[in-house]
């Protein structure tokens, strides 16, 4: 079966999205737990990721850059990082991570407060 750029493409935007809002909603200062969690959810994202030509390349990239899950700033700067490594591979603009602040919103409210509410 022939492969589909547009539906490869469209999957890949979601999935991105999914992990760097992911980031930019992790704890500033993780338990370890959390930083295990991360890093486990990285590499399985990595691992099960359906398009399986993208999960190789991208299996290789975390050997290279291993996930960085000690706090917030860290962990999205290193998705942003390994995110460019892919743009670079196919030829994509170089995203400048310093803007990475606030790009990311889930939409969600504070889920504490709200619980208080
Ligand atoms: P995307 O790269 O999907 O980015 C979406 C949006 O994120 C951009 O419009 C921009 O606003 C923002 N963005 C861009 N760069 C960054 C950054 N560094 N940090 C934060 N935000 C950023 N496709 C292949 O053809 N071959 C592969 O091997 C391959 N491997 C992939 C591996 C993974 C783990 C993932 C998630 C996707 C992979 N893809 C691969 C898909 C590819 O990366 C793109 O998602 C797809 O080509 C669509 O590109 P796009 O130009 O719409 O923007």
């Amino acid at each position: 079966k022939l492969g589909n750029e547009t539906l490869k493409a469209e999957l890949g935007r979601a999935a991105w999205k999914v992990l760097h809002t992911t980031m930019a909603r992790f704890p500033d200062k993780p338990t370890q737990d959390e930083s295990d969690a991360l890093k486990s959810y990285i590499y399985l994202f990595a691992r099960l990721y359906p398009c399986g030509e993208c999960a190789e390349h991208f299996q290789q990239i975390l050997k290279k850059y291993p996930p960085q899950t000690s706090s917030r700033s860290s962990a999205a700067a290193w998705a942003c990082f390994v995110h460019n490594v892919v743009n670079e591979r196919k030829g994509k603009p170089i995203f400048d991570c310093a803007n990475i602040g606030d790009f990311y919103d889930c939409g969600c409210a504070d889920d504490e407060k709200e619980e208080m509410a």
